[in-house]
């Protein structure tokens, strides 16, 4: 088959957060598989840009409204990722530094989907499956059915996964202008709560709806940041698939980042060795329990809950064991975990900020993740952080709940907790350092959560299945 993903983000291209990682690994598997899967995204200026080499595979001119713009269609040579990787360039809107947050997003990504639209019209054999991610390719299944311009993609099926159901890219009808003419009989396919709401818009016109795990869906129905109407309307075409993770890129034995690279048989003494080094950088106290926080600095992720979270420790437990941060976001919850240096002795740091090479090395020499999160769609941390041996301490909720078993149960591997409350989660803390002090269950843990699969050949599967299904 030939499958078409449309994405803002794609590792190692660009990267903000779990959609990176999952549009640069599902289709390298689906290509594995013998299908002919690309990938097409905006052209930012990141270093992937400069550091590969690319050919122009077309160039054209197509109107965001009253604005004609120039684009131009590039592809990566060497097939580097192991699928073909298409980037559109549109000078002025899309060659930024940052995939997002800029104040004319929404004029990027409506362009950006419209010269998408315009390139896939002038293929001489259309694609089989059009997949599209999130709420910034979340116009594209409406570009593609009810648009005059665009007639001939409107009987591709269409898929679109949610990654995230929080951020929805609405805005208001005054812009309706940037569509592309469309049959004006067709306005409820765009609108939800008097706004154009990309991902409400994908939902009702893609063929088939995913979520990144069950619980996750389950969750949407009641709780999508208004779309829970919607998502029980609609769940007849709505199924979870769980993502996988990229063995390739997350594994200890052969981790480029790491300062010792380690397996199931020696996994004390690597996740020790590069203890030490993260240890020794940040200050902190090698012989106590290591528990790591990763991600984005915002609510959604429980991370206004950590500075609480760190002094209740401390006091009701004890300085017994060690805390280090890793993330950006809301200033306010940034400058609250910065304050915590303060009280710090030797068991508290943080890095404020993006670092992948960081990131990986906190996997493997933590000893628990932590992850308060009030949502999580699949959350991939956990499955990093299995790999390396770590122990997921993470709260009952959407991905999470679905890969982590509480050790308290038959054949269990995490520790988690109900609630994003300071007091579930410093509970779990506790729970956490029992089971440090305890060497024999810790190592048998380690041993059994590196050996679980979370690869993609079954996901992988599972979207190849659903886009037969259409056949
Ligand atoms: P999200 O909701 O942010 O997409 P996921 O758990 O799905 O959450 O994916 C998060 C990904 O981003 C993981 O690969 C994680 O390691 C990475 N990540 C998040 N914040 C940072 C950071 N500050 N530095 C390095 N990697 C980060």
């Amino acid at each position: 088959m030939q499958i078409v993903h449309i994405s803002a983000e794609c590792y190692p291209v660009a990267k903000v957060g779990g959609l990176g990682d999952v549009v640069g690994s599902l289709p390298r598997f689906q290509s594995e598989m013998g299908h002919q899967s690309s990938v097409v995204m905006p052209m930012y200026r990141t270093n992937y840009l400069y550091t590969h080499d690319w050919e122009v595979v077309h160039k054209a001119s197509s109107n965001l409204g009253h604005w004609w713009f120039d684009y131009t269609v590039i592809k990566e040579k060497s097939n580097a990722q192991g699928f073909s990787l298409y980037l559109v360039d549109i000078n002025g809107l899309l060659d930024r530094e940052k995939v997002y947050g800029y104040e004319d997003d929404v004029e990027r990504f409506c362009a950006f989907q419209i010269a998408v639209a315009n390139w896939l019209s002038s293929w001489g054999s259309l694609p089989h499956v059009v997949h599209v991610h999130d709420h910034h390719a979340g116009l594209f299944p409406f570009i593609m059915q009810h648009t005059y311009a665009f007639k001939k993609l409107q009987h591709i099926p269409t898929v679109v996964t949610i990654h995230n159901a929080q951020y929805q890219g609405a805005f208001g009808w005054d812009k309706t202008m940037y569509l592309p003419h469309w049959d004006s009989w067709k306005r409820g396919m765009l609108e939800w709560q008097g706004t154009i709401n990309p991902l409400a818009s994908a939902i009702k016109c893609a063929w088939k709806v995913t979520t990144v795990s069950h619980s996750y869906l389950d969750e949407l129905k009641f709780m999508s940041n208004g779309l829970e109407p919607l998502f029980e309307f609609e769940k007849g075409k709505c199924m979870g698939i769980i993502n996988g993770i990229d063995y390739q890129v997350w594994d200890p034995a052969i981790d480029n980042y790491l300062t010792e690279n380690y397996a199931v048989n020696d996994v004390e003494k690597g996740k020790l060795r590069n203890k030490e080094i993260i240890c020794k950088q940040f200050g902190l106290d090698l012989n106590k329990p290591l528990f790591i926080f990763i991600g984005r600095l915002v609510g959604e992720k429980g991370a206004d809950l950590l500075p609480q979270v760190i002094h209740d420790s401390f006091q009701h437990i004890g300085r017994k064991m060690n805390f280090l941060v890793l993330g950006s976001g809301d200033k306010e919850v940034e400058s609250g975990i910065a304050s915590l240096k303060k009280i710090a002795k030797a068991d508290f740091n943080e890095y404020i900020g993006y670092n992948e090479n960081l990131s990986h090395l906190m996997y493997a020499a933590a000893d628990f993740l932590l992850m308060p999160s009030r949502v999580e769609p699949c959350g991939l941390n956990q499955l990093y952080a299995m790999k390396y041996g770590t122990i997921p301490v993470v709260r009952r909720t959407g991905g999470l709940k679905d890969t982590v078993v509480d050790i308290g149960e038959e054949g269990g591997y995490g520790i988690l907790f109900n609630h994003a409350a300071v007091g579930d989660i410093t509970q779990a803390v506790y729970r956490a350092v029992e089971t440090y002090q305890q060497k024999e269950t810790l190592h048998t843990i380690r041993k059994k959560i590196m050996s679980l699969d979370f690869s993609w050949n079954r996901s992988a599967k599972e979207y190849v299945d659903l886009y037969q299904s259409f056949y």
